[in-house]
């Protein structure tokens, strides 16, 4: 029984080894992790949500960053 518990600490460690070396190897290389998701804004002129990278913050509010796409209602 003591031998299955260290095979499984020991198999438990080389996981968290090579997870933490993956992890190191990625770095900020891919963009989106589903973990860190990120903060959706409302543009403050459309109302339309988006990812807080794709907005433009201005003064304390969110706008869309390309001007074109950003269609006012009134
Ligand atoms: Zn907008």
């Amino acid at each position: 029984m003591a031998r299955i518990l260290l095979l499984l600490a020991i198999g438990f460690a080389i996981y968290l080894l090579f997870r933490g070396f993956f992890r190191s190897q990625v770095g900020g290389e891919t963009k989106a992790e589903p973990k860190d998701v990120e903060d959706m804004v409302a543009c403050s002129l459309c109302g339309v949500n988006m990812p807080r990278s794709e907005a433009k913050e201005d003064g304390g509010k969110f706008t869309c960053r390309d001007p074109a796409s950003c269609k006012q209602p009134r």
